[in-house]
Formats: structure tokens, sequence, C-alpha cells
């Protein structure tokens, strides 16, 4: 039986019952001690109804621990939009939903459909298709649908996501239920006009270029508009906001609140990236991006609202893969069009259940660190550690071959708890350490107190050590958290020993720059 039959039955509930859960879901990040957040994107099945764990168990975006274990992809068939933000230059990509980054190829929805083939063969993982661009999906609402159209019959068990700026989004809304979409993600970088018409220059409305703030309204109202109507259909949405020092980053406080009351499910808030190289106005005029610090602050102080999303890697528009690797380069127009393709759902349902053993395995053995921890001394103290991997939850990535490091908080109370990744430049080229490399890792892991790494050489080593960062390769391919929690013990009982002086760490980079690949 396909997988796409859980949907079946998700769609015969009456929806004022889902959205009964989906309420109830929501609740949970505001009725805990202190206004914390008892649950967010790390949450599993004990912490939602299991209509909705359904829904988000195995999507890469909306379950932080499933983007360890699947993967998703873009297809490029939409290049048109209907807005001007100053973050996107989409000669050179978009930024309401990648990472600067050209966008190879955009494609056709039969050569999206049959890509979509390509990868789901080889990649039984991949489990998720989004479309994010380059332009707006719904400013080409029939490539965008046809796309959708095609891969549903030929793949029913790929879960159909798309991402929109929001202004067309209540026109559409009816059909993107009528095809299934279960997951909508509306970027809404604010609720008031006036900040509003210092991100967006224009937008395209009614056959015409409307400006300033009166563009910023119609955009407000119909983002808002949008998200209810969804909401209202039980679809999932998820809200992504870019982070602006200095235009939006207080705002985003009350964008929070505003898309919490309409029912969103899921806030991401990203930090705006903005390269002079990229060309686009923010870019061009130097307004800056967040550091690493700014951004948890924020995400920290709206986690008390609801369910924050940590580990989006704004990725390009064609994007396949794990979130954090690119294998888009395998799946080129030409390499697709060669491809013999046979779907075989059986075989993917196969690996899927193998994942889904290693899942428990890792979900179960942080659990029974996590006892151990609670039977320690409680402390207040909290620390980062930098972890290298490429997926599966383990510590499985060598330091000089990691193009990201995720980002873990430890403490007595949460234990391994992710809340983000920073991206650096590869430390091995071609063979040899790169010292301009190492130290950009190091300004961007440089509020980490240690980093996990399978394997490091002598020489970063000592250069991590004498910045105050304590490389760790004891846990070489242990499951991530419990091997986090296990240090934490450790260090815990070092400062109380004495042997070791708790120092606060400062501030990190956010990598700004095109990535240097060896
Ligand atoms: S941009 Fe963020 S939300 Fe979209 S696929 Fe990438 S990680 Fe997921």
């Amino acid at each position: 039986m396909d997988d796409s039959s859980s949907f079946d039955v998700v769609a015969a509930e009456p929806l004022d019952d889902i959205m009964q859960k989906i309420a109830e879901h929501k609740g949970c990040g505001t009725s805990s001690d202190g206004g914390k957040a008892s649950c967010g994107s790390s949450d599993g099945p004990d912490d939602m109804a299991p209509e909705i764990w359904e829904k988000v168990k195995n999507h890469p975006c909306y379950s932080e621990e499933a983007h360890h274990h699947y993967a998703r992809m873009h297809v490029a068939v939409a290049p048109a939009c209907n807005i001007q933000c100053n973050y996107c230059n989409r000669k050179y990509d978009c930024a309401n939903e990648s990472r600067p980054g050209v966008v190879s190829e955009k494609l056709t929805p039969e050569q999206a459909s049959k890509k979509v083939l390509a990868v789901a063969s080889t990649i039984p993982q991949m489990t998720v298709l989004g479309i994010a661009g380059p332009g707006d999906p719904l400013a080409n609402p029939a490539k965008t649908f046809k796309t959708f159209e095609l891969i549903s019959q030929t793949a029913p068990d790929i879960k159909l996501c798309l991402s929109t700026n929001g202004l067309a989004l209540p026109d559409h809304v009816d059909t993107i239920a009528k095809y299934n979409v279960d997951h909508v993600t509306i970027t809404i970088n604010m609720v008031d006009p006036e900040v509003g018409a210092q991100i967006y220059p224009w937008i395209f409305w009614n056959h015409k270029r409307v400006e300033g703030i009166e563009a910023a309204r119609i955009l407000t109202e119909r983002q808002m508009k949008g998200l209810e109507m969804l909401t209202e259909r039980g679809i999932l949405c998820k809200v992504n906001s870019v982070m602006i020092p200095g235009i939006n980053d207080k705002h985003l406080v009350e964008v929070n609140k505003a898309v919490k009351s309409r029912g969103a499910f899921l806030h991401n808030i990203m930090p705006l990236i903005s390269a002079p190289e990229h060309g686009t106005v923010f870019g061009l005029n130097g307004q800056r991006g967040p550091s690493a610090q700014e951004l948890k602050a924020l995400q920290d102080a709206c986690e008390g609202e609801m369910n924050m999303m940590r580990h989006c890697r704004q990725c390009r528009a064609d994007a396949v893969g794990l979130l954090g690797e690119d294998r888009s380069a395998e799946f080129t127009t030409d390499k697709i069009m060669e491809m013999e393709v046979s779907y075989d759902l059986e075989s993917r349902q196969a690996y899927q259940n193998a994942v889904e053993q290693e899942r428990l395995a890792k979900v179960a053995a942080k659990k029974a660190e996590m006892e151990t921890l609670a039977q320690e001394d409680a402390s207040d103290l909290k620390i980062l550690v930098a972890v290298a991997t490429k997926g599966s939850g383990r510590i499985n990535e060598h330091f000089g071959h990691a193009n990201e490091f995720q980002v873990y908080e430890l403490s007595s109370s949460e234990g391994a708890k992710f809340v983000g990744h920073r991206r650096v430049d590869l430390y091995c080229q071609g063979g040899y350490g790169e010292e301009d490399a190492l130290e950009t890792v190091i300004r961007a892991i440089n509020d980490c107190t240690a980093v996990f790494v399978a394997k490091i050489g002598h020489c970063p080593k000592d250069t991590l050590s004498a910045a105050g960062i304590e490389p760790i390769d004891q846990y070489a391919y242990e499951f991530i958290e419990q091997s986090a929690i296990a240090y934490f013990k450790d260090y815990l009982a070092r400062v109380k020993s004495g042997e070791i002086v708790h120092v606060a760490r400062g501030d990190a980079d956010i990598r700004q720059g095109a990535f240097i690949e060896a």
C-alpha cells in the first residue's frame, strides 16, 4: 500500500476536527512554564495528534528530526514573479525561498516530472517535492499546477509543497487543496505597510505596478487572507520571514503573533543574505544581515509563541538532496532525459522503513542518555557545540570536508537541542588544509565551546584549541544528541571539579559570500 493512503484518511476526517488538532498542537508552544515553548520543530509523535504527525514525520522542513534522514527537491518551473523584494535579484537567484546561487536550469512541467521520478528512484529517502521559484509559483499557476498534476499521477507517495510571496494566494487556495498540496510556505516579512515599503519597492497588481506603502498594504492584506484560507482548509502553513536588522528585526515579533493567530504551524526566521555580488538592492546599499547570536535571540524570543524552524538552509530553487547538501548537478536535464527510470514504490517504502528503524534507535539513545543527565546535579549553564555531519543524525563528517556545521545548545533542562547551522567554506581543498578557510570556519562557530567531528588533522585541531573551541573526535560515527549529552555531562563534571573554567563564548558570523568548494 502506498504512503498516500494516510492522506486519504486525513482528508476524510471532518475539517473542524483537524483544525482543532492543529490548534491544540499550537497550544503546546505557550503552555509550559515561564512562557517557554514546550515543543518545537524537533517534536515527535508524542507531541502532536497522529494526523498532524503523519503530515510532518518525514517532511525534512516541517520536522527538524526528519531533516537528518529525509530529502527534498525543488523544481524550477516558475520563472516569473509579481513583486520585487529588495533582497532578491532573480537574474542571480530568488531569495524568497533560496540561497543565493544561480538556478542552473528552468524546466517545463514535463521535464520536472521526469526529474522527480529520476531523483525519487535514485534517492529513496526523497519524500518532498517543492516548487519555490525562482519566481513565485502562483505567478506561474499553469506551470505550477500542471507539474503537481503530473507528479501526483506518477509518484503518489511524494508530498507536494509550494512556497509563495502570498500576493496571488487567495485566488489559488481551492486549486492548491484540489491537488492535495499539503504544505504551503508564505514569505511574510511585515504586517505594517510602513515597514513593508522599505522591503518591497513595488508589486504587480491588477495589471499595473503599485509602489510604496500602498503596495505593502495590499501585499500584507493578501498574505493574511491567504494564510487564513489555507488554515481553514487544514493545509499546514509555514511562514518564512527574512530578518533584516534595522528594518524588520524588532517588528518580526509582531509578525510572529499575527501569523500564529491565523493558524500558521511553523515560523521560520531566516537571516538576510546580502553580499554585494548578488546585485540586490540590500547587497548594493550595504544593508547587513544579522549575526548568529542576533538571529538566535530573535528565534528564542518568538519560540515562546509558536513552533520555530531553525534548520532551514535557504535552498536554491532547484535544490536536490538532504537539507545542507546539494545533489542538483547529478540531475541536469541532459542527464535525466537519458536515464531509464523505473519508479519502484515498494523498494522506496522498504528503504524508508529501514530509515525509521535507525531513527527510532537514535531517539531511544538520546532518551537513555538524557535520563542519566537528569540524575546529575542540575546546572543553569548552557553551551553551544558544532557538529560535522552528512546525515542520519550521526557525527559522520570529517572536519575538512564539512561545508556546514549543525549547532546544538546543551543544557541540563533540555539536553541537546538543535538551534541552527553554519555554512562554511571547505577547509580541505585538494588534499591540503586551507588557512583562509579555517579562519572563516572559526568565525562561523566562534560561539561554540566544542566541535564534534568524525576525524580532524593535527593542524586544525591546534588552531581550534587556541581559539577556545575544543575539537572532539571521540564520538565519531555515534548519534549526535546522545554524544552531545554525554559530552555535556563530562563538561559539567570538569567545571565542577575545577579541571576547566567555563568561559562564555562570543558571537559568530553568518557567511554571506559564495561557497568555496575544493
Ligand atoms: S528553503 Fe528551507 S523550507 Fe525550503 S526546502 Fe530548503 S530548508 Fe526546506
